[in-house]
């Protein structure tokens, strides 16, 4: 190969995307492309993924990564993912579950408090109304001076405990357009428990007809993907990729979507401040016979469960055709996928995933959003939310070193910020096509 050609490090949407433009070779350490917006398949009491669906349609639709929706995206990237496969578009139907009170408040909130009663809302509003002029260093700072002491007892400082694993205290304010505030909408919505009209960044969002693996796979049929080339090392001084098959290639330039504290690691750079933490997230995929309090949401935030969870999205409850054929017409099947995060990796053992799932299954018994689980299988996003220490230059300084040996990072976990997957499509589109 020419020495100075341009790869490609992971068939994620990002890189996939990055080599549908391009043409440039790619590298994946999977035998699949779509790295965490690919999809499986299990059949009732199957443990193995699949990857194709069985031809008699029998079997549960899940995503590696739990629940994935198109949520806003650049209008003609969202046009590029209509001309590969059809899709359709849902209205946003999510709530906070509180389980000991089996209370359900819509989404957001803070702009229905008539359902946490007249005390809390009357509190919350004079909190909000009166918040603090100063600036928060901390998430925690940020979430009570942004929605009070009151609804931070009650749901934010409990729901970001177990979202962030425990890092809110310590991490910088992120992400302020996920949780809207306006006091106009908050005294609103404090006056009758009617839902309020949608806000925030997902209000309307897109999912393929035929599945997310769609996506994946169609851009995947035009790109020059070579698989199961999991990168262990980047040799800068020789220029040489090392596969942990023991093969090795030549690179000019390097578009990696490997997360940079992963790109660091193949590099042996060590930046000189500490890294920024980030969150692992187990997801747990259900398909199980419904209960008869399944609620009818297509996701839930929890702000406590007695397994550790803060989220359970409801595929089924989306679209139908995420369970197998012969139940979509009667409505007496459910899929779930539940999120657990752990802090900067720590994965737990195998003995530990299994009694977390049999207990996840035991609690949604017992609320009774299930019956007889018929699947239950675990996966595991190692960097899934990526987070900054106040004051931290750690990402800046990492992404100009690897720039500085012509690695350029791209995508959500490349780049270590928060995006979805048609933003995700857009960095690979523009950092192909600049190559
Ligand atoms: C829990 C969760 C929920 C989410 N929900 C949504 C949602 O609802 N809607 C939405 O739009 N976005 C969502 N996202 C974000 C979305 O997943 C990302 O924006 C998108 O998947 C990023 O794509 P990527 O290609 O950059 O990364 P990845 O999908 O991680 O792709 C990286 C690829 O690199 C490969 N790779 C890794 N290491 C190596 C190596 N050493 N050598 C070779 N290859 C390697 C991997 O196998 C993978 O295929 C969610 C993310 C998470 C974590």
């Amino acid at each position: 190969m020419d020495k100075h050609r341009t790869i490609i490090i992971g068939g994620g949407v990002t890189g996939l995307a990055a080599g549908y433009v391009s043409d440039l070779p790619l590298y994946e350490a999977k035998e699949v492309p779509g790295g965490i917006c690919s999809s499986y398949y299990l059949k009732a009491g199957e443990s193995t993924p699949r990857f194709k669906c069985p031809s008699d349609d029998e079997a549960y639709r899940f995503e590696i990564g739990g629940g994935h929706w198109i949520f806003g995206g650049d209008p003609t990237v969202l046009h590029f993912i209509k001309s590969l496969t059809p899709v359709k578009s849902y209205n946003r139907s999510s709530a906070v579950y509180f389980p000991d009170e089996n209370l359900y408040v819509p989404y957001p909130i803070q702009n229905n408090l008539a359902y946490l009663g007249k005390d809390i809302a009357s509190k919350a509003i004079s909190e909000i109304s009166n918040a603090p002029k100063r600036v928060p260093v901390t998430m925690e700072e940020w979430l009570e001076i942004n929605f009070g002491k009151t609804l931070t007892d009650k749901f934010f400082a409990p729901f970001h405990e177990l979202y962030t694993a425990g890092l809110w205290t310590k991490i910088a304010p992120q992400d302020a357009y996920k949780s809207p505030i306006n006091i106009d909408a908050v005294v609103q919505g404090a006056s009758s428990d009617q839902k309020k009209p949608e806000v925030g960044y997902n209000v309307t969002y897109l999912y393929p007809e035929e599945g997310l693996d769609v996506v994946a796979s169609k851009i995947s049929s035009k790109c020059n993907i070579n698989y199961g080339k999991n990168v262990v090392e980047i040799n800068t001084s020789k220029n040489e990729i090392g596969f942990d098959d023991g093969t090795g290639v030549k690179y000019g330039n390097v578009l990696s979507t490997l997360p940079l504290n992963k790109a660091l690691e193949a590099v042996s750079i060590e930046v000189e401040s500490s890294f920024d933490d980030y969150t692992s997230v187990l997801v747990l995929n259900i398909g199980a016979k419904k209960g008869k309090n399944c609620p009818e949401y297509h996701w839930l935030y929890l702000p406590y469960s007695r397994s550790g969870f803060h989220r359970v999205g409801f595929y089924s409850n989306v679209d139908s055709s995420f369970l197998p054929v012969s139940s979509r017409e009667d409505n007496n099947k459910v899929s779930i996928y539940i999120e657990k995060a752990y802090q900067n990796g720590s994965k737990p053992s195998d003995e530990e995933i299994k009694s977390y799932s049999n207990s996840v299954v035991n609690e949604l018994k017992d609320w009774g959003f299930i019956s007889d689980a018929e699947v239950v299988h675990p996966t595991w996003i190692d960097v899934a939310y990526t987070w900054a220490r106040p004051g931290s230059n750690w990402k800046e300084t990492a992404l100009n070193e690897l720039q500085k040996k012509n690695i350029f990072q791209i995508g959500r976990y490349g780049r270590w910020t928060f995006q979805g997957i048609a933003e995700s499509i857009r960095d690979g589109f523009y950092a192909g096509s600049s190559f």
